[in-house]
């Protein structure tokens, strides 16, 4: 659904009238002319990841982009009841979008949003729900601002495509919480312990909430988890693969839970606020 972008040959005509003259000579000279001082617009791939209410009428939308990063960017009209959004900014939905920025403003404008794939469907299901709103919240808190990232930007894809298609949770969140850690660079060592070096050996790490590593027995602090050796082995090895191939496995392995509550503890550790999703999840999920 495109709405319009407002750039039509129809509106051409109309715009001169309005023009000042040097920005007529231009347009007829086939330069430039942008009204005001909307600067040009910009075509980019986004994952729409959260939406906000401004005012009576319009929304802000938080967007992880292809082209340009993670942004914010208003919607104008988009909660009047025929606004030309529709339900273009459902959370998740993968659309192709037009935006400019607003001179000396954070915010950018939204100037026509059309779908590329939804994934609004396959929220009927309760835990894919929450698995894909822990997927928005946390790409939403940990992706930085303006900072294009292709390899997250694929893999926030594949991991939507794997809830849609397999409406299994545990393995495309393992997957996503994995490499979100690794190519956030967060990924920390599995054989040693951080604090005294020893081999974990077979017993695996602990840790403890707000951690980022792994200790050993001696090291760890009491009340903290334990995640196995053969989890993180089993992660390791599930995850070097794309996951398709790996979903195409009969069954998700032991261990998926496990490794997934580790690596999501790394992920809330770097997100400074408490992932309301994740405290759902653990419930659920
Ligand atoms: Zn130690």
């Amino acid at each position: 659904m495109a709405a319009d972008n407002g750039q039509g040959t129809n509106d051409k005509a109309s715009l001169f009238l309005f023009l000042p003259t040097r920005a007529y000579a231009n347009l007829l000279l086939g330069r430039r002319a942008d009204v005001g001082h909307r600067m040009p617009l910009r075509e980019t791939e986004a994952i729409v990841l959260r939406t906000y209410r401004l005012g009576e009428a319009d929304k802000i939308a938080s967007l992880f982009t292809r082209q340009l990063g993670r942004l914010r960017a208003v919607a104008q009209g988009a909660l009047r009841p025929k606004g030309r959004y529709g339900g273009t900014l459902e959370p998740l939905s993968y659309v192709r979008l037009w935006i400019f920025e607003r001179e000396n403003r954070d915010l950018l404008q939204l100037n026509s949003v059309e779908i590329i794939e939804s994934f609004f469907g396959m929220q009927a299901d309760y835990r894919v729900q929450l698995a894909a709103q822990f997927l928005a919240e946390v790409g939403d808190r940990l992706l930085p601002e303006r900072e294009v990232n292709e390899r997250v930007f694929r893999l926030l894809l594949a991991v939507l495509r794997a809830l849609k298609n397999s409406a299994e949770v545990n393995r495309p969140l393992l997957y996503f919480d994995y490499w979100m850690v690794r190519l956030g660079g967060f990924l920390p060592d599995f054989e040693n312990c951080a604090s005294c070096g020893r081999a974990l050996g077979e017993e695996g790490g602990h840790y403890a909430r707000g951690s980022e590593s792994l200790l050993c027995r001696n090291c760890t602090h009491p009340g903290g988890k334990v995640v196995s050796a053969a989890s993180l082995a089993m992660v390791k090895a599930a995850c070097r693969q794309p996951l398709d191939k790996w979903l195409a496995q009969e069954k998700a392995p032991p261990g998926c839970r496990e490794a997934r509550h580790f690596f999501e503890e790394i992920i809330e550790s770097h997100t400074e606020k408490k992932l309301v999703t994740r405290q759902m999840m653990e419930e659920e999920v």
